[in-house]
C-alpha cells in the first residue's frame, strides 16, 4: 500500500487526474447566470417577501382572524385588531419581523381569505435597524404593486415561466 501511494505520488497521478477533468469541462458550454443581468425562472410559486392584498374594491381582504399569527413558527407576524364601525374587523397594525421570517409559507396557508401573500420579489434590503420590520402600510403596498403577478400566479396551471 505505502509502495502503491508512493508511486501515485511520483507520477502526480492525481493532479493528471484533475487536469483531465478540467479539460473535460473547458469548452462545455457554461452554466454560470450573470445576476442581476440575468435570471433564472421562478415558479410562480415562489415563495418572496409578502404582501397583503385587497379585493378589486379596494378594500383589504385581512379580517384580522389572526391565524397567521397563531401558525408562524418564528413568532414574526404581530397583529391587533378591532372592529369599524360598521361592526367588521379589521387590522390596526400587522407587522412582519422580516429579521426572523424563515419564509416557511405557513401564514399563505393558514389565510382564509387569501390576505396574507409570498411574491416573487426576492430583490430588497434594509440599511438602517427596522428597515425589515414590515408594516401593514408597507405591505399593503407591495400588494397594490405586484397584484396582477400575485392574481395571475393564483390562476394560471403552470408553474414556472
Ligand atoms: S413565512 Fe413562515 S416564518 Fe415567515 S411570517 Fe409566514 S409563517 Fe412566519
Ligand atoms: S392575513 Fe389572513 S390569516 Fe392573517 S389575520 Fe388576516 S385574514 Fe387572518
Amino acid at each position: 500500500m505505502a509502495i502503491f501511494n508512493y508511486l501515485k505520488n511520483l507520477t502526480l497521478l492525481e493532479l493528471l487526474k484533475g487536469l483531465n477533468l478540467t479539460a473535460q469541462h473547458l469548452f462545455k458550454p457554461k452554466i454560470t447566470v450573470q445576476y442581476p443581468e440575468e435570471k433564472t425562472p421562478l415558479s410562480a410559486r415562489f415563495r418572496g417577501h409578502h404582501a397583503l392584498r385587497r379585493y378589486p374594491n379596494g378594500e383589504e381582504r385581512c379580517i384580522a382572524c389572526k391565524l397567521c399569527e397563531a401558525v408562524c413558527p418564528a413568532l414574526a407576524i404581530t397583529i391587533e385588531a378591532e372592529p369599524r364601525e360598521d361592526g367588521s374587523r379589521r387590522t390596526i397594525r400587522y407587522d412582519i419581523d422580516m429579521y426572523k421570517c424563515i419564509f416557511c409559507g405557513f401564514c399563505e396557508e393558514a389565510c382564509p381569505v387569501d390576505a396574507i401573500v409570498e411574491t416573487r420579489k426576492f430583490e430588497y434590503h434594509g440599511e438602517k435597524r427596522n428597515d425589515l420590520i414590515m408594516t401593514k402600510e408597507k405591505l399593503l403596498s407591495i400588494g397594490d404593486e405586484l397584484e396582477i403577478q400575485i392574481e395571475a400566479d393564483r390562476t394560471k396551471e403552470s408553474v414556472y415561466r
